[in-house]
């Protein structure tokens, strides 16, 4: 058993998901993995990670170039992996259709995750728009809390983010504790490059957003996406016009 201690049981309220602590000894032996990962595979992470924790380990994704490889990382070594996506209501025609893509190609059906106020609701309640002029409480509301609630149901959680993505990225550990989930993360794309996910796509034939193609290169809701010029950052095109850069899913704010 993994001793993480907290939560984990039904009926729990969703902010005691950051409540759950993990005992100092299985952090110790985790971070001790953490390092001897370092030089494996994704899909060797990725093993390690199911036999570990499966049938609690999970993997959230937006269906990113990143989160797709993953997707078919796993389709061949654990498909019966839970994968859900945070469906706040707001994407985009094209990421849903990737959903129906990933079930016909890999038969994983990947789960929705909703708000409990629908968009109209959630509009309704709130004279409008929350996106428009506070896009950080709209990320709370729709994605974050959504995370919180579901992730009372595992101890880990497979992520897609690579360090060299951002600053703040670049500090992830390939196993670490995620203090704000309660959940151990993995990220076994941790030491790989855009260069690599691309050219794994390309070669394995991997189904994709096909807004990568129009110049989206990082792809989130689409009141808060716009496609990137010529020499931006990759994550320049989300929250454009605002301070904010995450949806908070991979900070430890
Ligand atoms: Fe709301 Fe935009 Fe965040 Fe989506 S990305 S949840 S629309 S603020």
């Amino acid at each position: 058993p993994v001793a993480v201690a907290g939560g984990g049981e039904t009926g729990r309220k969703p902010s005691q998901a950051s409540l759950r602590t993990a005992d100092p000894e299985f952090l110790a032996e985790m971070q001790h993995e953490s390092q001897r990962l370092e030089s494996a595979t994704p899909q060797e992470v990725l093993a390690w990670a199911v036999g570990r924790f499966a049938p609690k380990f999970a993997m959230a994704t937006a269906f990113g170039p990143e989160g797709m490889t993953i997707i078919h990382m796993l389709a061949e070594i654990a498909p019966e992996t839970p994968v859900f996506n945070l469906d706040t209501g707001y994407q985009f025609a094209e990421t849903l259709e990737l959903r129906e893509e990933v079930k016909r190609r890999y038969g994983i059906e990947v789960e929705l995750k909703q708000p409990e106020l629908s968009v109209e609701e959630y509009e309704r309640v709130n004279n409008g728009p929350v996106y428009s002029h506070d896009p950080g409480r709209c990320c709370r509301d729709r994605k974050l809390k959504v995370l919180e609630q579901s992730a009372l149901d595992y101890t880990a959680w497979a992520s897609a983010i690579r360090r060299d993505q951002s600053p703040d990225r670049a500090k992830a550990p390939i196993v670490g504790w995620d203090k704000k989930f309660g959940l151990m993360k993995v990220t076994p794309l941790a030491n790989w490059t855009k260069k690599d996910v691309w050219s794994l796509i390309s070669k394995e034939q991997i189904p994709y957003n096909p807004l990568h193609d129009q110049g989206y290169t990082s792809i989130g809701c689409f009141p808060c996406t716009r496609n990137v010029l010529p020499g931006e950052d990759e994550r320049a095109g989300r929250w454009s016009g605002f301070a904010k850069t995450e949806c908070g899913l991979h900070t430890s704010d």
